[in-house]
């Protein structure tokens, strides 16, 4: 995301009034932006952004005409690599420089500064015969080029490997470099006959990165047992430890875990906390309507959210986001969790254990008697935790779980099939989020196509009842090197929302069906993941493909679409 903390005042001043002046936005837009960026020490870009009122486009347009320059498009019109590298690195990174555009006499170089004299001088000593022209790119998209200046993984460790050095360090301090470069969530060492393969989990993928000989994996287990306090001597069953990883300032949990196998101990590390910064409703997916809906169920001093969904599908992160927006000095929050996958400061977290009997239910119990305000507990499990979550959310304390339920309307009669009171849910449950993963289109190879109406009902047929426009645009990724040639990057959720209303509080009582909880929620507005999903495709998030890839089209007709 574009960050203006370092740029004065002004700056923001002049994209604003630009953005007002050409009606990018509106003036409320600008307001609610503004309030938002106070209170939550962030820019009025951030938010413009994450409610999708702005495109990055439209942004970098805007920010262009205040310097006065043109704006290049680097996601539209992407430089080869040639083109890249013709700018030494050094001079690159300095001044965020990218070689745009090659003419017979002239070229176009892009930076996120166009007010940099020194940059001048030292690019016409690049290009002495050229005309020189400075055009404006959004910061990351001209820091996304510069992956071109990375070696690949395994020239790097051939480089190191005859350099004769400290192979072991310099070969994980490479290993890590790139998976937190392509925001990794796992690292695999997995040792084979001859070979040790190294992969990386990108957005829920697993890719092979590199592969490292045999003869020097020994030292580089040793080096990450001991930098995650684990025995060295033990070779023959499962170890798990941590390590506290810091590049260029910023802190990475690792979380390690060895395995012996029968071509030797196989690592995975999980890499944690890198990602977990910003957290915000509107980085998860939430749109502002939902948003709404979930401040509102969560204003209450007592009462139950639960969300739903598969395993990955990111329900610890919503949860994690609706505590950090709850989160203040004054509220005491605890959680029971298996295991605690953030740390998050202010915050009691407890972490499920088995060898000592410390369950979700014992947790729960020993946290109610601490006087939290706030209780996150992991997951509902059994009957014995969702009675003690339950009784939790009756007696003035607001509760945040998850349970494993495909949809949320079938969340409510499945509590009820696991025993607890009808009355007791009644009278506790807030609100039921179901969500789902998918893949964001990768914005380095971004490009948008259209199609008719009768092409769409042609290779969609049941999605032609969601669009109503004659032609249609749809956005893809064509697959560059920044995102792996799979034309995706990054994450975040659909979701779909039941509000627990007068109305489906009577119906709980009565043993209801899933349907019923359904056409309840429907008649109050609800929208289903599918629906949420459609309207993330049309805005150019993700893809048709991705969507039907996660969630299917409901049986019943489209809702009013938003
Ligand atoms: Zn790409």
């Amino acid at each position: 995301m574009q960050n203006k903390k370092n740029q004065p005042a002004t700056e923001e001043q002049k994209i604003k009034d630009i953005l007002l002046r050409e009606d990018y936005v509106s003036a409320k837009d600008i307001e609610n932006a503004e309030e938002y960026a106070r209170k939550t020490k962030s820019t009025i870009v951030e938010y413009l952004l994450g409610q999708q009122l702005l495109t990055r486009d439209l942004l970098g347009q805007a920010i262009a005409e205040s310097f006065g320059v043109s704006y290049a498009d680097l996601n539209y019109n992407q430089p080869t690599r040639d083109q890249i590298l013709a700018i030494p690195e050094a001079i690159a990174r300095r001044y965020r420089a990218v070689l745009y555009a090659v003419k017979d006499d002239s070229v176009i170089v892009a930076t996120d500064n166009p007010k940099q004299p020194q940059m001048i001088t030292a690019l016409k000593k690049i290009f002495p015969q050229k005309n020189l022209t400075v055009a404006y790119s959004l910061k990351e998209d001209v820091e996304a080029t510069f992956v071109a200046y990375r070696k690949p993984l395994e020239t790097r460790f051939s480089l190191i490997l005859a350099g004769n050095r400290r192979v072991a360090p310099e070969i994980i301090e490479e290993i890590l470099g790139d998976a937190l470069i392509f925001k990794a969530s796992d690292i695999h060492f997995d040792p084979q006959e001859k070979e040790v393969v190294i992969r990386f989990r990108v957005d829920g993928v697993l890719r092979e990165a590199g592969r490292v000989p045999k003869e020097h994996y020994e030292n580089i287990l040793n080096r990450i047992k001991v930098q995650a306090h684990l025995r060295i001597d033990e070779h023959f069953s499962a170890q798990d430890g941590a390590i506290r990883h810091s590049k260029d300032g910023k802190m990475v949990d690792l979380r390690v875990s060895i395995v012996p196998t029968l071509d030797g101990e196989k690592v995975v590390i999980r890499l944690l906390g890198e990602y977990v910064r910003s957290f915000t409703f509107s980085d998860i997916g939430l749109s502002a309507a939902d948003q709404q809906l979930l401040a509102e169920a969560s204003k209450k001093p007592y009462g139950m959210i639960l969300v739903t969904g598969p395993t990955g599908s990111g329900k610890t992160t919503t949860l994690y986001s609706l505590l950090k927006a709850l989160n203040k000095p004054e509220v005491n929050v605890m959680s029971i969790e298996d295991p605690v996958e953030y740390k998050v400061s202010g915050m009691n977290q407890i972490q499920v254990n088995k060898q000592t009997n410390l369950t979700f239910a014992e947790g729960l119990r020993s946290i109610v008697r601490q006087d939290p305000n706030i209780i996150l507990v992991g997951e509902i499990r059994d009957r014995e935790t969702a009675e003690i979550a339950v009784n939790a959310a009756l007696t003035g304390h607001l509760l945040f779980s998850t349970f494993h339920a495909n949809d949320s309307a079938t969340a409510v009669p499945r509590l009820l099939d696991m025993g607890i009171e009808p009355f007791l849910l009644a009278s506790t449950l807030e609100m039921v989020i179901a969500q789902r993963l998918v893949r964001l289109i990768c914005s380095s190879c971004r490009f948008s196509a259209s199609m008719s109406q009768q092409e769409l009902a042609a290779a969609f047929p049941k999605l032609a009842p969601y669009f109503n426009q004659k032609s249609l645009t749809f956005y893809k990724g064509k697959g560059c090197k920044s995102c792996g040639d799979t034309g995706y990057k990054g994450r975040l959720a659909i979701f779909e929302l039941i509000p627990v209303g007068r109305e489906l509080k009577e119906i709980i009582l009565r043993n209801p069906s899933s349907k019923q909880v359904w056409e309840i929620a429907r008649r109050d507005g609800a929208h289903s993941l599918f629906e949420d999903g459609i309207e993330k495709v049309k805005n150019g998030i993700t893809t048709i493909e991705e969507l039907l890839r996660v969630a299917a089209p409901p049986e019943q007709q489209p809702q009013a679409m938003r």
